[in-house]
């Protein structure tokens, strides 16, 4: 079943303890997956268990959305930042994170342009091991979490279709994060033999309408739909075309919420939405 609250940054806090829950004796747990307002950019923050995770981290000129997203979220440690590809969009906001948080690791695909960024000298020079995950590996984050990787299945010419694309596994309900994959990868993914669908759907390339098929939604499903964009910035992206295409998906836009959307499932299936912030 779907539920939809206002989540404001109290509520939070009170639900990041966990307490006997009137279904039994099972204690809640609760998976936070915040998409962070960096602009038409991609930084989302993955919390499960005292642990914290960074999937991409804005451009260089949002580090202080970065910076405020991350206190407000308790975050001071990371234990993994995964930088999807080699664009500022993605990675612009790296050097200022690697100075100011502690990161455990790096991760990146070893495809396209990303190998050879400065981002990958500036995680170096400051000690942070950088690990190359294969398309189809699958991290055991947390007992309750894993993280596969669906994407990119082999090198292309456009650094875009490079994006590594996760698919994460929370109890009964899953997520898809797209980062900026267009159709090439996209129609590639189409044609791989496993259930791909996903209760959420990070939408690819901030929404443009160079991906997002209606075939690959289809196949996804999703019931939630993040799109992380400025349409000021671009407008064509949150296409409308692409938004009539998700359908029946409840979509939400980074620029509508000041600080950024948050998710939070728990494990009994329930999935809560809301804003980051008062
Ligand atoms: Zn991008």
């Amino acid at each position: 079943m779907k539920k939809t609250v206002l989540i404001s940054l109290t509520a939070l806090l009170l639900v990041g303890c966990r307490w006997r829950s009137g279904k039994g004796e099972r204690q809640i747990e609760f998976l936070r997956v915040t998409f962070i307002n960096v602009g038409k950019a991609d930084s989302i923050v993955i919390q499960l268990e005292d642990q914290n995770y960074l999937i991409d981290t804005g451009s260089a000129k949002s580090t202080e959305q970065l910076d405020e997203a991350l206190n407000q979220l308790g975050v001071n440690r990371l234990a993994a930042v995964f930088l999807t590809h080699a664009h500022k969009d993605h990675i612009g906001g790296f050097d200022y994170l690697s100075k100011n948080y502690q990161i455990d690791k790096v991760y990146i695909s070893g495809l396209g342009e990303i190998s050879d960024n400065d981002v990958i000298y500036q995680a170096k020079g400051r000690n942070i091991p950088v690990e190359i995950l294969a398309h189809q590996t699958t991290l055991q984050l947390t007992p309750s979490l894993t993280m596969k990787v669906l994407g990119p299945q082999h090198e292309f010419e456009d650094e875009n279709n490079n994006s590594m694309v996760f698919l994460l596994n929370y109890y009964s309900r899953k997520i898809l994060l797209a980062a900026d994959m267009l159709l090439d990868a996209e129609t590639e993914l189409l044609g791989i033999n496993q259930d791909i669908s996903a209760d959420i759907l990070k939408v690819a390339h901030h929404g443009q309408d160079d991906s997002s098929s209606a075939e690959f939604i289809d196949r996804i499903k999703p019931s939630y739909c993040i799109i992380s964009t400025d349409t000021k910035e671009r407008e064509k992206s949150a296409d409308p075309e692409l938004i009539k295409r998700l359908g029946g998906c409840e979509v939400y836009i980074t620029e509508d919420y000041e600080k950024g959307i948050l998710l939070m499932l728990d494990n009994f299936g329930e999935i809560y939405s809301g804003k980051l912030g008062k």
